[in-house]
């Protein structure tokens, strides 16, 4: 086998729609995001005798880079942490805009030949597992033709990220109906909307919102319309220290280094924040007091009711969203919203809000596994109701990986070493000449939930997730360096990870003409 071609297998129960060979793959990946693009890399580079496949619902690489093109899209990571650890990040910017990271995975498909692997408009909507056969049967749907499509695989791996790509999160505003202007949500950002010149409201002051916001700089005015504020700090888009050091080292070496200093310092900020919520808080609201002057209501808009890092910090690069607000050219309204009326919205204070266009940046719907529904020998398995193995596995169901980056760190960081353990995995499974593995759920073990954030969006998210356990290695650390220990250097056989053979490997052993006469000799 050499990576590029997969093996066609004509087995009549396996038959594709109207009687077509069914195609296996060693590796099958949902998802040519930068998760689904990172773990091919890793793939081809450490295990070069798999035959691998992405499947991909849409029609282009990319994902939430491809997908989002609203105002001013941009990382809030910086791009050496969100960059994959094999390709150094050269653009300019350490905070980039959406089209320069599409180019960036785009290139690391092309160069690497990943491209070549992907089949695109293929939306897996199943995958059941067979012990006796210890291969998953995947199902999608084309979406040109509406056409079934089938493989199987003898492991799945998915990268489809963790929101649904059809929807959005809205909720149940009053009156939406009324309303004559243009509604528009985030995700779906109508390409010839024009915005010049008219009156935005943007409802939510989460990432979205802040990107929004200073970047319509072509509106009458924008109106930030929070209920309650986020923490929000301005970082400066460039690194000094990394174009320092990227003027005088390799490239790589000097990724490497940026890489693990923002790391570093990452880590250093969550942990204080955790440990001193109030020395941060205050360090923050001076920040926020001194971009915005005495006579802002810094108290009423910019002061969060929960501690910094209990959700997601918004960060702004070189201060744009402070700055719009000290224009004049947009404000944050601190309100909820009544209802929404013919001309604008009515707020709970009584106020009313004019607007032409109003921006629902009211988040994403939370999702996993791209919706697939999944079966482990006819028995139907959904990740709520099993605990996460080390973040890329659900206890009791085999052969299949996941990628689920980081919630307070860069999510390529985690993707990165869930692929190279993958690696890792497969290359254990091919000396020991076993075909399964399956994290088994120890009895002993308390729930937790996925996520320890306190967002909206995490807490409907916790009903679709995974618990994690209390102890490793069903514990989630996020922490990078804890999970390079584990992930990368720690045992894969490490006593919770069942790994054996399948009945049919077994059968085909005892059976097969090649090993008789061997054994015979
Ligand atoms: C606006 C925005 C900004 C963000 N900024 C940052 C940031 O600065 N830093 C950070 O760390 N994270 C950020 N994130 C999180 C971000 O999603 C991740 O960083 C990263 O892009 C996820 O990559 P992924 O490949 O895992 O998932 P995605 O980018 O979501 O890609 C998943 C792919 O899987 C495909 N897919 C899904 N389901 C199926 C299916 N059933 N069949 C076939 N294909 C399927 C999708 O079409 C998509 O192409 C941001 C997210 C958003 C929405």
């Amino acid at each position: 086998m050499d990576g590029q071609t997969s093996r066609i297998e004509a087995e009549p129960e396996d038959a594709g729609e109207g009687g077509a060979d069914v195609e296996h793959f060693d590796v099958l990946l949902v998802g040519a995001g930068l998760s689904g693009i990172g773990a091919a890399w890793h793939l081809q580079q450490r295990c070069p005798d798999r035959t691998w496949l992405i499947l991909e619902g849409r029609e282009a690489i990319g994902g939430t880079w491809d997908l989002f093109r609203y105002p001013g899209i941009r990382s809030d990571s910086d791009m050496f942490t969100l960059g994959f650890a094999f390709k150094p990040w050269l653009e300019a910017k350490a905070i980039a805009d959406g089209p320069s990271i599409l180019a960036y995975v785009r290139q690391t498909a092309e160069e690497n030949g990943i491209d070549r692997h992907i089949r695109f408009r293929q939306l897996v909507r199943k995958a059941s597992w067979s012990s006796a056969e210890a291969r998953w049967t995947v199902e999608a749907e084309r979406t040109d033709t509406g056409a079934k499509v089938r493989f199987t695989c003898s492991w799945l791996h998915m990268c489809s990220g963790y929101y649904d790509y059809a929807q959005g999160y809205l909720p149940d505003f009053a009156g939406m109906d009324r309303f004559r202007g243009a509604i528009v949500h985030p995700q779906f950002w109508p390409e010839a909307l024009d915005y010049g010149g008219k009156r935005v409201v943007v409802i939510g002051s989460g990432a979205t919102a802040v990107t929004i916001v200073p970047a319509m700089d072509q509106a009458a005015h924008v109106v930030m319309l929070q209920r309650s504020p986020t923490w929000i700090v301005s970082r400066p888009s460039r690194d000094t220290i990394a174009d320092w050091l990227r003027a005088r080292l390799p490239a790589r070496f000097a990724y490497q280094l940026v890489r693990w200093k923002n790391v570093l310092m990452q880590q250093f900020f969550f942990q204080m924040a955790r440990k001193r919520p109030e020395k941060v808080r205050a360090k923050l609201l001076d920040l926020v007091r001194e971009e915005m002057g005495p006579a802002y209501d810094v108290e009423r808009h910019l002061t969060p009711h929960y501690d910094p890092w209990r959700q997601r910090l918004c960060l702004v690069p070189d201060s744009d969203l402070f700055e719009a607000i000290r224009a004049g050219r947009a404000s944050i309204v601190t309100d909820e919203i009544e209802t929404f009326t013919e001309t604008g919205l009515k707020l709970k204070s009584g106020a009313e809000l004019e607007a032409d266009i109003i921006v629902t940046a009211t988040g994403l719907k939370v999702q996993l596994l791209g919706d697939v529904a999944l079966t482990v020998d006819g028995e139907r398995r959904v990740p709520a109701d099993s605990l996460t193995y080390k973040g890329m596995m659900f206890s009791d169901v085999p052969n299949l990986s996941y990628s689920f980056g980081y919630t307070n760190a860069s999510w390529t960081l985690k993707a990165d070493l869930t692929a190279g353990y993958l690696c890792r995995i497969l290359n254990y499974m091919a000396r020991k000449d076993v075909d399964i593995a399956m994290p088994r759920r120890e009895p002993g073990i308390d729930e937790l939930p996925f996520i320890d954030f306190s967002s909206g969006y995490v807490q409907r998210a916790l009903a679709v997730l995974p618990s994690q356990g209390s102890e490793k290695p069903w514990k989630l650390y996020q922490n990078y360096a804890l999970d390079m220990a584990s992930l990368k250097y720690g045992a894969v056989a490490d006593g919770t990870m069942s790994f054996t053979r399948s009945t049919e490997t077994r059968t085909k052993v005892r059976v097969a003409p090649r090993l008789r006469s061997e054994q015979a000799a």
